[in-house]
């Protein structure tokens, strides 16, 4: 799906301003011949509930787990304030242009996983987490 398919759920029930920031990078990205993709987006906390379930069965516990997928109340995918972009050419041209529109890369594991931080287009994206366990919001 795109950041334009306003009759998905995951798209249409991202926060209206990480949304239209998206758009706009889109947008000019497009114009670059890059195209973004949304992988994730809006996820309902059943959804995070099974990837949860299924990371821990694949990384073998609930710790290894978190490096990776949030719990449902803690998740910034349920609450509408996460976009995961792919293909990589996007994700890097985001890397590159993402905070002229707010958009930043949180997780240093995560290079697809974006989230609005307006003040970054004064003052640039702030420094990433290593991957979500050292994000402060993830603590139970
Ligand atoms: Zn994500």
């Amino acid at each position: 799906m795109t950041v334009f398919d306003n009759g998905v759920p995951a798209v249409a029930k991202l926060d209206p301003a990480l949304l239209g920031a998206l758009r706009r990078a889109a947008t000019d990205a497009k114009d670059g011949g890059v195209e973004f993709v949304v992988n994730s987006g809006w996820r309902s906390p059943k959804y995070q509930e099974e990837l949860l379930r299924e990371a821990v069965s694949k990384y073998g516990s609930e710790k290894a787990a978190a490096r990776w997928v949030a719990i449902a109340d803690k998740s910034l995918h349920v609450s509408g304030d996460a976009v995961d972009i792919g293909p990589s050419g996007a994700a890097a041209w985001l890397s590159k242009h993402g905070a002229k529109y707010g958009l930043c890369q949180i997780y240093g594991n995560e290079p697809w996983h974006y989230e609005l931080r307006p003040e970054a287009i004064d003052d640039g994206c702030p420094p990433k987490y290593a991957d979500p366990t050292k994000d402060p919001r993830m603590r139970r």
